[in-house]
């Protein structure tokens, strides 16, 4: 019989979609394991990179339900945002058909994969039946004072008359006209992730099972730093500058200031003055770069004099101040003390504008010349030049200075951390609408709980212009305030999707509910995350904000954990011809175009195989033909010994019988630890194809006494541990052998480490000191046995037939030499 896979895939999608053979429901007489691909936005189409993320989850949830433990591995969409918005602008497809046809397809894609979904757990954040809780989480948040409003300028498009999102600005221009963009001012919603700042950061040591580099990432994101806030007071002016500095121990030298453009002191510092003019050119110049843009480590420090001065506190000497593109208004204090000896960005800007450079810190270091630095010292050393601090070395220099500007009044130790509040409002239609009216009377109320949904209003407009289409709809805009019943008005921003997608991993856990946004008992059951599979890209934000609504909600008593997700697995992107697949490019293979030539087991096996999943992956034609005929070549053994096969336990019969023992279950040892323990998925695979060319050996060499009994152990076992990486083809075969239930239920085989002895040395069989042939011999044997293998082996007895054998000396691990007469 051919493999011919479309035939069989079909088949068992089928049967598997009507079996609901991976929907699981709580089970406390197994161990859980939640399996989780972070899930897609619905763009209409698979690509590569969806195709891998979700092969390596398959893998793992189709392996560890093997092992015994009942597995949740939910799929869903993350469907709200700006794509479904500007179909609708460009074709005039209501943003929900566009996004529910897409699912659709997607959804059809996905099942064409094979994977082992739940999809019963199905969820798409823009149905109200999921919205709607996400919508009772911002009303509790607002509760428990976690939700605020703030005037912040958004991105404006003069031409087009709207707002923009970040990512529709290119280099501050309009992505749709080509017009500069503006700032302008809007009132704004936040959630006040900073409450958990520190929280966030200490709990980042919980995350054994994170790769270092995320954890990394997310430490610098928080980006806490210990350090003082000191007053300088402004020369011949009453106004005093406070800094933040995270080195209070370079004070002494400090050779100039630099004020945010923005710091709400510059302009009244310059009115009037001959600097007023060119200070105004540079603010204007700076409003339409963004914060990533301005302080990026490859930009250019750009800044000017201001013509004032500040007044270093402790040695009582002028200091100019500057503003500059580096330094941002909400960092801090949005003024720092420069100090260009010791502080990279400093230094470049020193020597930019001529700005003479005092060290403070000595390296103590003949390599460096301290007094004709080349780049800032930001090592340790001891003090110089810091008049009753000199000698100290810095570090306790830096406690000193702390409490000495405390003592004098003009300074405290403070605790200062990058992260900022996170600004959720958009000014668009396709998202969760923000529960909230304002009333004349009661000012700004959450709608009840009770009567949630608000939901999305159809009778909207999607033009491209104005504050957002939202505004458009009559039927939106009043609702009764939900306090006094007076007639107010909506809000008319919806939230961020990192919203929507910072908890859908609980909504999984109990879907289907319309009582209650999970139940406790059934997200104490699943959670937290076992493991957690997507691209590093979301290494920021997404896991992040994910981690902070884990911890309100704990804190609520609604999650039962405080950190979501105990492993994460960063997975490599897809490449072809060395850069990532892209449209631009023109470097992109489809995955249907691969599924449908060679069906979706070989795609799903190349991908794994190619490379381990957090590195990248380069796309290979010939890789993809050689999973094929990997598979091709499976089939065709199954097919050819199956004939041979034989019930009951099997018995070493001969030395074939022995080593395809040996490599039956070396193979499933390797793949188990390999699969189990490291996701070595590539080096698993390689394992199986070893089995096979063993297993074809063993064909060949006993062809004339094959062991029945150890052929059917042989197929069923290589079947059962290709299952999880080509299900179809596996349950097929499984069929064709007779069984009666999936291969995908069966339990994953352990491995006889007896039979794993090998451990064998070559000695070499000498007569009369000659060499005559080499045999191993297990490391085990002792004298006698060694003799005895000697002396049955063939050739010595051919050897030493009819002679008379004096001697046989014994060197165990290298040699027997035969004395004959
Ligand atoms: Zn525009
Ligand atoms: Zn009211």
């Amino acid at each position: 019989m051919e493999y011919n896979f479309k035939v069989i895939e079909e088949k068992w999608q089928k049967k598997w979609l009507e079996d609901k053979a991976y929907s699981v429901n709580e089970d406390n007489s197994k161990p859980k394991y939640y399996c989780l691909e972070m899930f897609p936005y619905p763009s209409g189409k698979l690509h590569m990179g969806h195709v891998r993320n979700y092969s390596i989850g398959d893998v793992v949830a189709r392996f560890k339900s093997m092992q015994g433990y009942n597995v949740l591995h939910p799929m869903g969409w993350d469907s709200f945002g700006l794509p479904a918005e500007n179909a609708a602008i460009a074709h005039g497809i209501h943003p929900d058909i566009w996004t529910t046809e897409n699912i659709a397809e997607m959804g059809h894609q996905l099942r064409r994969l094979g994977l082992a979904y739940d999809w019963d757990r199905e969820v798409a954040t823009c149905k109200a039946d999921y919205y709607k809780w996400t919508q009772a989480i911002f009303t509790k948040f607002h509760e428990k004072g976690l939700v605020y409003k703030k005037n912040a300028p958004v991105n404006w498009c003069p031409s087009c008359e709207t707002v923009l999102a970040n990512e529709q600005v290119v280099n501050g221009a309009c992505e749709r006209c080509d017009s500069t963009v503006n700032k302008k001012n809007l009132s704004q919603w936040y959630f006040k992730i900073t409450d958990y700042a520190e929280r966030l950061l200490q709990d980042i040591e919980k995350l054994d099972g994170w790769p270092d580099k995320v954890k990394l990432m997310q430490k610098n994101w928080i980006g806490k730093s210990i350090g003082a806030e000191i007053n300088f007071k402004i020369d011949d002016s009453d106004k005093n500058l406070t800094v933040f500095t995270t080195r209070p121990d370079t004070i002494f030298g400090a050779t100039f200031m630099v004020l945010a453009p923005e710091h709400p002191y510059v302009d009244e510092l310059v009115a009037g003055t001959e600097y007023e003019k060119a200070v105004k050119e540079f603010q204007d110049k700076l409003q339409h770069l963004s914060e990533i843009e301005r302080t990026a480590t490859d930009v250019e420090k750009e800044g000017l004099f201001i013509g004032r001065y500040c007044v270093n506190p402790l040695n009582g000497e002028l200091i100019p101040i500057y503003i500059a593109n580096y330094v941002l208004m909400d960092y801090g204090t949005g003024a720092i003390m420069a100090v260009p000896a010791h502080d990279d960005r400093d230094f470049e800007f020193a020597k930019k504008y001529d700005i003479k450079v005092v060290p403070v810190v000595d390296p103590k270091d003949e390599n460096i010349d301290i007094n004709n630095l080349t780049s800032a010292f930001v090592a340790e050393g001891e003090m110089i030049n810091s008049g009753e601090f000199n000698g100290l070395n810095n570090i306790e220099a830096n406690t000193k200075i702390i409490d000495k500007v405390s003592e004098m009044g003009i300074g405290e130790k403070t605790v200062n951390y990058r992260l900022r509040d996170w600004l959720i409002s958009r000014q668009r239609y396709w998202g969760t609408p923000i529960p909230v009216v304002t009333c004349d009377d009661c000012g700004e109320v959450c709608i009840n709980e009770a009567d949630l949904p608000v939901l999305l209003p159809t009778d909207v407009e999607f033009t491209g212009k104005g504050q957002s289409p939202l505004t458009t709809s009559e039927s939106f805009k009043y609702a009764p305030c939900p306090k006094c019943g007076k007639k107010s008005h909506r809000e008319m921003d919806t939230m961020d999707t990192f919203v929507d997608s910072s908890w859908y991993f609980l909504r999984y856990t109990d879907a289907r509910n319309e009582k209650t946004m999970f139940d406790k008992q059934k997200a104490e059951y699943w959670m937290d995350v076992d493991q957690y599979i997507g691209g590093v890209e979301h290494a920021i934000l997404h896991l992040l904000y994910a981690r902070f609504f884990t911890k309100v909600l704990y804190d609520m008593e609604l999650s039962p954990v405080d950190e979501p997700f105990k492993n994460l697995l960063t997975q490599g992107m897809v490449l072809k011809d060395g850069s990532k697949m892209s449209k631009s490019k023109g470097n992109v293979v489809s995955p249907d175009e691969i599924i449908k030539k060679y069906g979706a087991d070989t795609a799903r096996l190349f991908v794994l195989f190619a490379a381990p999943p957090e590195r990248d992956l380069e796309w290979s034609d010939s890789g993809v033909e050689g999973s094929y005929r990997f598979l091709k070549r499976v089939w065709r053994l199954v097919d050819e010994l199956m004939p041979y096969r034989k019930s009951g336990d099997y018995k070493v019969n001969s030395d074939d019988d022995k080593s395809l023992v040996f490599e039956l279950n070396r193979a499933i040892k390797k793949i188990t630890e390999d699969v189990g323990e490291r996701f070595n998925f590539n080096t698993a695979i390689s394992a199986i194809m070893e089995l096979v060319n063993e297993a074809y050996k063993y064909k060949e060499n006993a062809k004339d006494n094959l062991n029945g009994e150890l052929i059917n152990a042989l197929l069923d076992h290589l079947v059962i541990v290709l299952a999880p990486f080509a299900p179809h083809f596996s349950e097929e075969l499984w069929e064709m052998m007779g069984n009666k239930t999936s291969v995908h239920k069966v339990e994953w085989p352990s491995y006889d480490e007896k039979a794993l002895i090998k451990q064998e040395v070559e000695i070499v069989l000498q007569i009369n000191g000659k060499v005559k042939d080499k045999v191993f011999v297990p490391t085990s044997a002792d004298k006698s046995e060694i003799e005895s293998l000697a002396l049955e082996n063939e050739k010595i007895k051919a050897l030493t037939d009819g002679k008379n054998i004096v001697k046989v000396i014994v060197i165990p691990s290298k040699l027997v030499n035969i004395v004959v007469k």
